[in-house]
């Protein structure tokens, strides 16, 4: 395994409540603990655990984002909506953006930008989720998807170190199966092939999702040209959390 910066992004969904927080205790030990390794935790809590989050991880290099943005820039009469700027006023640096769950609502890829956009405006990184659905796959349509996704996706996005590509095959999500590495490893070239010939953004980080846990890692990370891993179920148990990271760094 190389020795590069590792990314380990928590999603935690619609779950949690306020009594969760006491759950990332032993995340913080352990990334005090370790402070020399080279990874970066990034906590993706529902909005109504953000406050409560930061407050919680001041004073630890532990990054904090939110799920999902609104793509206006402003305040507005948008019911039930939380921007960007909201997001960065409460403390959060990062946002999940173009999630599979969100796209099956109809989020499409000229909205996935709007809010990419909007995210960069207000200073947060994005963390930009990109995949194929089982049918996609079947069709032998993946890579069209992908390229499309990240073309539409970053039109006009200027500032690409804000940028963490998500890789997460929609079929992999929440279902324990995880593809191959001969799979990824070839979507994932794939991926930046494009960036860099269609985006000149050969930089762009690349982590991959999808029903990551501590029994699937180790395998998952003799992909060198994987940059970490955003890691739904399996993240809201802090305990095998801290086994994924462990068990990249043996
Ligand atoms: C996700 O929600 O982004 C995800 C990867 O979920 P899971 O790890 O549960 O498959």
């Amino acid at each position: 395994m190389t020795n590069k910066l590792r990314y380990f992004i928590a999603n935690w969904k619609m779950y949690g409540d306020i009594m969760s927080l006491n759950s990332i205790d032993k995340v913080i030990k352990f990334t005090r603990l370790n402070k020399k390794k080279k990874f970066k935790l990034i906590y993706c809590p529902p909005y109504t655990l953000l406050y409560s989050f930061s407050k919680k991880i001041k004073n630890t290099n532990i990054g904090l984002g939110a799920q999902n943005c609104h793509s206006e820039n402003d305040y507005g009469p948008y019911t039930g909506y939380i921007n960007a700027k909201m997001i960065k006023k409460i403390g959060a640096n990062y946002v999940i953006v173009g999630h599979s769950e969100n796209r099956s609502y109809g989020e499409s890829n000229l909205l996935i930008n709007k809010k990419i956009k909007s995210a960069i405006k207000n200073k947060l990184n994005v963390i930009f989720c990109i995949g194929e659905t089982i049918v996609e796959k079947k069709k032998k349509h993946t890579f069209r998807v992908i390229k499309s996704q990240i073309i539409k996706g970053l039109s006009g996005v200027k500032y690409f170190n804000k940028i963490i590509i998500a890789y997460e095959p929609v079929w992999s999500i929440g279902t324990g199966i995880v593809p191959t590495n001969l799979e990824l490893i070839k979507n994932i070239n794939f991926i930046k092939h494009i960036l860099k010939k269609n985006l000149k953004a050969p930089r762009i980080k690349i982590i991959y999702g999808g029903s990551v846990n501590p029994n699937n890692v180790m395998n998952l990370n003799l992909i060198n040209s994987i940059d970490g891993y955003l890691v739904g179920g399996a993240s809201q148990n802090s305990k095998k959390f801290i086994d994924i990271v462990k068990k990249s760094f043996i």
